[in-house]
Parts: C-alpha cells; structure tokens; sequence
C-alpha cells in the first residue's frame, strides 16, 4: 500500500551529504541518454548517482547537492514549479528500486532478457524482435500483431517523439514547413493502432510471425491440459507458470503480446465474488485501447484462464472511435472487420456453450456518453471497468469515470508504467474522488486502504526506460484496483 502523504523521512541533513554523495564512484553507464534528475539536461553518461536509492543521475555534483538540500523550485514553461529535496524522497525511489529484484527473476527465466539491464535501462524490443526473425519493417498492418511503426517500437520511442524528431531534423536540413510534413508522413508512416480491423478478417497464426510452438496456438477441438481452476483458487500467477502450462519455450517472445490479456486476467481475479458467481457472464469494459485492436484475437486466451466464465469485451475509447472515422473516409467501402458485431467470437472448443465475445464501441469516443454510464442500472452494469496503463493523473476524464466505479460498486481495476505515477495518482486524484464518494455514500464508505496497488506479475518484461529516474518502468508495470462493494 502506498500512502498518498509526502513520505517524511528525513534521512539526510547537511552531516551525511558526503555519505550520500560518493565522488569517487562514477554514475552509471547508460545505454542511452538520461535526464538530469534536478536541471532535465540531457546526458549521454551521468557525472554522479545517488548511491543511496541508485535511481537518479545528476550532469553535475553541484546538480547533486542543490537536489539533495533543497530541490525545487525551477521554472519549466514559464512558471515556477516546487520539487521535493531529494533527501525527503529518496527512502521512497530507494523502496522502489527494490522491485528491481523481482526484475532479475525475469531476466534468469527469459534468456533474450539478459544483458539488457536493470535499473531502468530500456529493453531493446526492435533488435529482440529482429533477432527473433520478426518483420518490423513497414507500414504496420503487414506486420500483424506486431504492428509498430517502421524502425520504431511505441514502447520505447512514442510515436509523437518520433515525428518531431523527424520533422526537426528536416527542417534543420533547410526544407519548408510543408515539405516536412510530407516526407514525416511518408517515412515515418502513420502508427495507428487497430489497422487490421479496417481489413476484411483476421489473420491467423501467421499474425505472430513467430515460429510453431512459440505462441499460445487456440486449439480448434483439443482442450488445454491442466486448465487451471479459478474457484478453487488454482491461478496462474507468474509468466513462468503460464509458459509451462501452455507448453511455450523461455526462449520465447510472445509475452512481449501476451501481457495484454494477462493483465486483464489477473485484473478480473482480484474480484473473487466475479469468480464465484459462474451463472452470469462476464461483461468487461475495457477503456481507452490502443495496443488492445492489434491483438484482439489473443483475447480469447481469457476463455482458457477463467474456464468457468462466457465472457464478453467492450473496448471503448477516443482511438477505437478514430478508426471508424478512417473507415468512412477509405475510398473504397470494401466490408472490414470494424463493423462487424461482436468483432469477434471464439467458442471453446470442448464446451461449446462457452464463447468469449469482443466488441467495439465505435458509437462513443467518451466513456461518459456510453449507455451504461449516462442511465446507470445494476441490471446493466459492467461486471468490471478496467484500462491498461491508463494515465489516471494525467487524462482529465478519469475522476469523473472513478467516482461512476465507486458510486455505482462497478470495480474497477487499471495498470500504470511507474510507481510515482502511482504515487502522484493517488494523491491528486484517488483522495478526492474518494472524497467526492464518501460525501454521497449510500453503500460503503471507502478509504485509502481499500484502494491496492501491486507490481503486476503480468507487466511487459524489459523496462520501458524513463528519462528520469531508473525506477522500474514497464508497460502494464503496476496494477491498482478497488470496488466500493460489500
Ligand atoms: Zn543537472
Ligand atoms: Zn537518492
């Protein structure tokens, strides 16, 4: 449990600067540039490190000891900002690079994890992959599941950072606004995720372009062996386990995809009353996909993990609601998976009554605006509400759609990259929504406690690389959940 209060623990005062500062000791080497923890100078190698939390770098020992006694305050946009002195925080990112450990039991399991670093260092997903013999060339859609820009992988370049890089680089090159724009465009080719369902079917296998017996294959009449039962409490709870029991190599990439619905797994087990009532389905709203409409088939991998369960996926978001918009603008009305409904089915394939369904809302951009959330009724509640590294401080929509979850006992479960936006979360948003509920409260009273934060065993392997600190940082990297139920 993390405490939304500023940690007060003070180890550092003037005394034990020079314990803290170890000038003899050189910062780390990094694999690629890293920010100045006080000044955000960008540097190739750091000049000192923290030796006591290990998780940021300074340009400069002056950098170092400002940070240490007093922080803040700098100017960024034009207006002054506050930042904690690092002696105050650095017990709390010292905690935090404690997870670190769990990391190396990843980087002993996955050999092509190995070299790669911990302490934030970014994991090189394009080389892996190529080294895998997966085609990260092109456009996108070619490239199946793993659809990612040409030369870029949005996990550790995004999309956006891409574009300015280029459009900067054009421009220094002496060509005209216009210009640049359509040589970016060109290029750099345009990442939009859920391509495939602008097509007229989804592709098979050949979407993991992975080698047979390196991905979970949905079997057409076999069962899986072993199934693991939810309701007596037999859950798959590390990546491990699941390669084991669905027969996959360590050597293989496919967790690099399969973090998706795994989270989603471990999302919905945090809730054992959606478990234990098998006579309903489950109706899952997972909000604001992206990466989730290049992989929708792997979905149906849930059908396996909760055995007892027809399932059903609403995904609804601004990006999904794009894509509709592109289909109308394509030239050609060819018939596209996008309007299909459901978007796509997968029967068990031993019991047939059980079925996994997904489907698109392409009619709401906003949550806000869906059916069940303007007229909310307990008869059409979701069974969970949940959204993959969600960005709760940083989209001003979430409060509104937590304080829905909590007044209406929806749970609600979501993943973040970094335990300080976890941290930053619940301070600027969780307390007040919390407070806004408490205030109307016809159910439970909710505090803190009940709101649980842990690091996701189902996370993306490899770090996802922060500019500023070395901090565990990954895709799907901590999940947090509550339910303002009995
Ligand atoms: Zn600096
Ligand atoms: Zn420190």
């Amino acid at each position: 449990m993390l405490s939304a209060e500023e940690p007060t623990t003070t180890i550092g005062t003037t005394h034990n600067i020079a314990t803290s500062l170890t000038p003899t000791a050189p910062g780390p080497k990094l694999t690629r540039p890293q920010k100045c923890y006080l000044c955000h100078t960008l540097i190739a190698n750091s000049k000192s490190i923290c030796s006591q939390c290990r998780a940021v770098v300074y340009c400069s020992r002056d950098c170092q000891i400002s940070d240490w006694k007093s922080g803040g305050p700098r100017i960024e946009n034009g207006r002054p900002v506050y930042f904690t002195p690092h002696k105050v925080i650095c017990p709390k990112l010292k905690q935090w690079m404690e997870r670190e450990k769990e990391n190396v039991l990843l980087r002993e399991y996955f050999p092509w994890l190995k070299g790669t670093g911990g302490g934030g260092q970014p994991f090189p997903l394009v080389e892996t992959l190529r080294e895998s013999g997966v085609e990260v060339e092109g456009t996108g859609r070619e490239k199946g599941y793993w659809n990612v820009t040409a030369h870029v992988c949005s996990h550790e370049l995004s999309f956006r950072q891409l574009v300015e890089k280029k459009r900067r680089e054009l421009l220094e090159d002496g060509r005209d606004g216009g210009e640049a724009e359509k040589i970016v465009e060109k290029e750099v080719g345009v990442y939009q995720p859920g391509l495939m369902l602008l097509g007229e079917q989804f592709p098979g296998d050949e979407a993991w372009g992975l080698e047979e017996g390196l991905f979970p294959h949905l079997p057409d009449s076999d069962g899986i062996k072993a199934v693991p039962n939810p309701l007596d409490g037999t859950l798959i709870a590390s990546w491990q386990q699941y390669y084991e029991w669905r027969n996959i190599p360590p050597r293989s990439i496919a967790v690099m995809l399969l973090h998706m619905p795994l989270t989603i797994y471990r999302m919905v087990t945090k809730f054992p009353h959606l478990l234990a009532d098998t006579s309903e389905p489950l109706n899952i709203h997972l909000l604001g996909p992206e990466r989730e409409l290049d992989i929708v088939p792997l979905f149906a991998e849930l059908l396996f993990l909760l055995p007892h369960h027809n399932i059903n996926i609403t995904m609804i978001g601004p990006t999904a609601f794009k894509l509709r918009q592109s289909l109308r603008e394509m030239e050609t009305a060819k018939p596209a998976l996008l309007t299909k409904y459901p978007l796509f089915t997968y029967t068990h394939p031993t019991t047939p009554s059980r079925k996994i369904n997904i489907h698109i809302d392409t009619t709401t951009e906003f949550y806000q605006n869906h059916p069940t959330f303007t007229n909310p009724s307990p008869s059409t509640h979701p069974s969970i509400v949940c959204a993959l590294n969600a960005g709760l401080s940083t989209y001003p929509t979430w409060p509104e759609i937590l304080t829905h979850c909590l007044t209406q006992q929806i749970p609600f479960a979501c993943t973040e990259y970094c335990e300080q936006s976890v941290e930053y979360y619940y301070g600027r948003v969780i307390i007040p929504v919390l407070n806004e509920h408490n205030q109307k409260a016809r159910g439970r009273r909710m505090g803190l406690d009940d709101v649980r934060t842990e690091f996701n065993a189902f996370r993306q392997p490899g770090a996802k690389g922060n500019e500023f600190t070395r901090c565990p940082d990954h895709v799907d990297g901590f999940l947090t959940w509550f339910w303002s139920g009995p």
